[in-house]
């Protein structure tokens, strides 16, 4: 096995670049935008750690003006009438400038001998005899031993795989949030504490939005289960207008529409030739579309998995796919039932749980995670006042916890008939979510 093309430039795609082109792989990543256009024009927050050990260096080496703190945040409930403080701590959440990071990324990336081709648009998968063989694109084929797809939740390799592959495809209601995020001016100086607001069922609406004003001017996201128009955008910047009269108009940064991934990884992501990382194979944390720690986890164990067994066959990748799963997919698919069940229940059952302390600030900073038996006793006497919205809560831990001992359990070898007993009792547990547009 010699030559490897990873699809997009993306976080999971370029650790596991630098590690295979580190170990002597010709590697190309072929990126369908420009130069020095990459990465998103705005911060986010993930593990230093992750990063440093992806560059092969230590925390306290990493640039000091790198991060900064992300102060604490304020969760309101749809009604905006009530509201949970999360305080994330001086070792909490650290944000930093995207297009710093995937910088950092490319250019060890480079460091180890991949090589990055710009303004190349990956349009497929070639497929013979069953396997991954390469890439359509926008500048002819490329044959290619192994294909690492890092093109987003989107992408056109997955896509046009072939459906006897097993691989899941389009993904379902619910399972991403369709975002615009954007930098604006201050209209006049002002500072609330905390400045970073998080609107569940924002102008209940199934998604949420956020108004950030502990960043650089006002940082509003607005996301939702179904596709955002300019029209939605704007309508929904006037409406917090009202409440946030110092939101100004002249944009800084961002004002982009972008896809976030908000459900349990793919239960298979690999073939003969092929292995999807990052968003392209689901990895985020569904209660919070966090992805970037998961994507260069993934890069890293992909590579090394290839290294290992200098194999590019399904039957290798499969102990990549497997070894996600376990150290990974499974919290996700937890997480992931409790997502559907808030996005199943109608916005006052969110109210409610506000209200009745059923929703806290540990199950709001652990996106979800907060769930030892003496709190769910405690929650279940204060949701019985509720108990069709409760119960369909609950059931969404339940099937989570359900689909995620599937997940800690693969089928032991790649076998596509096993893998694909096991992918369908993976989706008997999920949540139905139905998509409301009003
Ligand atoms: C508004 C927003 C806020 C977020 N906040 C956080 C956060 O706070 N913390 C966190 O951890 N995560 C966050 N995420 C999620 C995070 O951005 C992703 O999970 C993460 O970027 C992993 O994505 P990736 O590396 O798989 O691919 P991406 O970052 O999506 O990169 C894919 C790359 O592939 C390229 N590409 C796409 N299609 C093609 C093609 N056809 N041909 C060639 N190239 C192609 C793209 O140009 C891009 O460079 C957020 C996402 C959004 C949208």
């Amino acid at each position: 096995m010699k030559k490897i093309l990873v699809a997009g430039a993306g976080h999971g795609g370029l650790a596991a670049a630098a590690k295979l082109a580190g170990a002597g792989y010709e590697v190309t990543v072929l990126e369908t935008r420009r130069e020095g256009t990459l990465g998103h024009d705005w911060e986010d927050g993930f593990s230093l750690g992750t990063l440093a050990k992806t560059l092969g260096i230590k925390v306290e080496d990493l640039p000091s003006d790198l991060w900064r703190p992300r102060g604490d945040g304020a969760f309101l409930s749809p009604s905006k009438k009530e509201k949970i403080i999360v305080h994330y701590g001086p070792t909490g959440q650290r944000v930093v400038w995207r297009k710093t990071l995937i910088n950092m990324l490319l250019e060890n990336a480079v460091k180890h001998g991949a090589q990055i081709r710009y303004g190349v648009e990956v349009q497929g998968p070639l497929v013979e005899n069953k396997r991954v063989t390469g890439l359509i694109t926008s500048q002819g084929n490329l044959a290619a031993d192994l294909v690492i797809d890092a093109a987003g939740a989107f992408s056109p390799v997955r896509l046009m795989l072939p459906d006897d592959f097993g691989i899941e495809k389009v993904p379902k209601d619910g399972d991403v949030f369709y975002s615009h995020r954007g930098y604006y001016s201050k209209a006049y100086e002002h500072q609330p504490e905390p400045g970073f607001e998080v609107y569940l069922y924002h102008e209940r609406e199934q998604g949420l939005s956020w108004f950030d004003t502990s960043s650089e001017g006002c940082d509003v996201l607005i996301g939702r289960v179904f596709p955002l128009t300019p029209e939605k955008v704007a309508e929904q910047h006037e409406l917090f207008r009202k409440d946030h009269p110092w939101f100004g108009t002249e944009l800084l940064h961002g004002g982009q529409y972008a896809i976030i991934p908000v459900r349990r990884p793919l239960p298979l992501m690999v073939a003969d030739g092929y292995a999807a990382v990052g968003d392209s194979a689901f990895m985020t944390t569904p209660m919070n579309g966090m992805g970037i720690d998961l994507s260069i986890n993934a890069g890293g164990l992909l590579a090394d998995t290839v290294i290992k067994y200098d194999s590019a066959d399904a039957k290798n990748l499969w102990r990549y796919n497997r070894a996600y799963h376990i150290l990974y997919g499974a919290n996700n698919a937890r997480n992931h039932g409790l997502k559907c069940a808030l996005l199943a229940l109608p916005y006052q059952a969110i109210d409610f749980f506000f209200e009745n302390g059923i929703i806290q600030s540990a199950d709001l900073q652990g996106a979800g995670d907060n769930t030892s038996l003496p709190v769910l006793i405690q929650k279940l006497i204060r949701g019985m006042k509720h108990p069709k919205w409760f119960f369909t809560l609950l059931g969404g831990l339940i099937k989570g916890t359900a689909a995620a001992k599937l997940y800690r359990k693969p089928p032991e070898e790649f076998s596509l008939p096993e893998i694909k007993a096991w992918s369908e009792k993976i989706e008997s547990k999920d949540v139905k979510v139905e998509v409301r547009t009003q």
